[in-house]
């Protein structure tokens, strides 16, 4: 398929998904920016289908606005609102580039038949209207889509959970076998840290689809994970780039040997968690099962689970759900701690989670601990720990994130250096 994808790139006209973030389309001018790259493109003769995100700053207006209303609005009406951002943003770069001359058609997730579940604000796509819009594309028109949204088999509109627009692009680029998939972003790239939190973040030339869907789950929020996860079971590499400079980008793709087996890749972080610890829970059996299965009913992704030593026949259980999910996790906990008779619910919202991750970890044993030492010279204290094969997270409290990013980053060298010290090396 890639192959396929390669000499038809060479051989001209192409099928091109971009996709630019809030950022990238957040004031008129950059509007107009947008569309005079995207007008590059189209002179070179290939297709495209142009995906926007809404204006910077516009999903979050929208959800204060309901917040003014009601703590808690009807799912279906919350996303019916949220849409609206997105189909703005898609008739203003549709306008933008019809002024140039260029022949331009927003189209909204309902118009693109974009079919999902009925999961409101975290619905999953199921299909969509390939066929429909080659025509168009056929037609030389350039195909401004709106990203984030779909519909459900009941015609209701669906969004795709925050930073949902990567993954419009990525279902778009393998809806219509598109030959290249852009991700268009206020960065230049998937970097070893976020750059915001890390100064000395350097920019990745290529990651494989794991690495990226790892650092992605823990915080990493310039690809939304489903994305990268759609793009890898589908073998579509994506191109990460900014749009507001001429570099090259990261590749994201599927692991191959030039791309560099490090230990660690990269260090994600999110300060988006709530840790829960139920106090003097009865050690006996069922206790665990009580607590985790009314969160699994409830849909609530737990994360980190710890759960101490027994003393006098009872225990602490921690764990942490996502902070939007606190709410509904408090009140269950409240039921379920009355049932198992845990003696108190403690919530805190002031941890951060830091992860670091690399493929090369599968072969190097010692690393954890490596990066526990690290923490320690740093004067962080842990509060929690999980591992799986290509990752470890510790959880910290918040306001020691930026310093455990910092001196992670620099305890692994992902600065560059890494080729002074060959042992950090997986050789295989
Ligand atoms: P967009 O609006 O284009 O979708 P996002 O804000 O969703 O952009 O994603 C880009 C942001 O992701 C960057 O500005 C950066 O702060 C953040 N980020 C977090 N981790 C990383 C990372 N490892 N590499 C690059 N950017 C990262
Ligand atoms: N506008 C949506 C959000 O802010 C989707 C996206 O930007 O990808 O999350
Ligand atoms: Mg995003």
């Amino acid at each position: 398929l890639r192959n396929r994808r390669n000499s038809r790139m060479v051989h001209g006209m192409a099928l091109l998904v971009q996709k630019f973030g809030g950022s990238s389309v957040g004031t008129i001018e950059r509007i107009q920016h947008v569309a005079r790259r995207v007008a590059k493109y189209k002179e070179a003769g290939h297709q495209l289908v142009v995906v926007v995100s809404a204006m910077q700053g516009e999903t979050d207006r929208l959800l204060g606005l309901a917040g003014k209303l009601s703590e808690s609005p009807e799912p279906r009406e919350v996303d019916q609102l949220l849409a609206t951002g997105e189909q703005a943003s898609a008739a203003l770069l549709a306008m933008a580039l019809q002024t140039m001359g260029i022949h331009a058609r927003s189209m909204t997730g309902h118009q693109m038949k974009v079919m999902t579940d009925g999961a409101f604000s975290r619905a999953r796509i199921k299909n969509l209207d390939g066929a429909g819009m080659r025509e168009y594309l056929n037609d030389g028109e350039v195909i401004v889509a709106t990203g984030f949204q779909g519909i459900d088999d009941s015609g209701n509109i669906t969004t795709l959970g925050r930073g949902g627009s990567d993954t419009s692009a990525v279902a778009l680029a393998v809806g219509l076998d598109a030959d290249e998939c852009i991700i268009f972003t206020d960065v230049d790239g998937v970097y070893t840290a976020d750059p915001r939190i890390c100064p000395k973040a350097k920019k990745i030339d290529q990651i494989c689809f794991e690495e990226m869907m790892e650092m992605a789950s823990l915080g990493s929020k310039v690809l939304q994970i489903r994305s990268v996860e759609l793009a890898m079971n589908h073998g579509m590499p994506l191109r990460v780039r900014s749009t507001f400079s001429d570099d090259e980008g990261t590749l994201v793709t599927t692991e191959n040997d030039s791309i560099e087996k490090l230990v660690v890749r990269g260090v994600s972080h999110s300060t988006q968690d709530a840790k829960f610890t139920l106090r003097r829970v009865p050690d006996q059996p069922g206790v665990a099962s009580s607590i985790f299965l009314s969160l699994a009913r409830a849909g609530l992704n737990v994360d980190v689970i710890v759960q101490n030593t027994s003393r006098e026949g009872t225990t602490d259980v921690s764990f942490t759900v996502a902070q939007t999910d606190a709410l509904e996790a408090e009140n269950l906990m409240k039921e379920i701690s009355l049932d198992i008779g845990a003696e108190s619910i403690e919530v805190d919202s002031n941890i951060a989670k830091v992860s670091i991750v690399g493929v090369g970890m599968r072969a190097h044993a010692g690393v954890a601990a490596e990066m526990f030492d690290a923490l320690k010279v740093g004067g962080i204290n842990i509060q929690m720990i999980t591992t799986s094969e290509i990752k470890v997270t510790v959880v910290i409290e918040e306001k020691d994130c930026a310093a455990a990013v910092q001196c992670l980053h620099e305890a692994f060298q992902l600065a560059g250096e890494q080729s002074e010290k060959p042992q950090d090396r997986v050789s295989a």
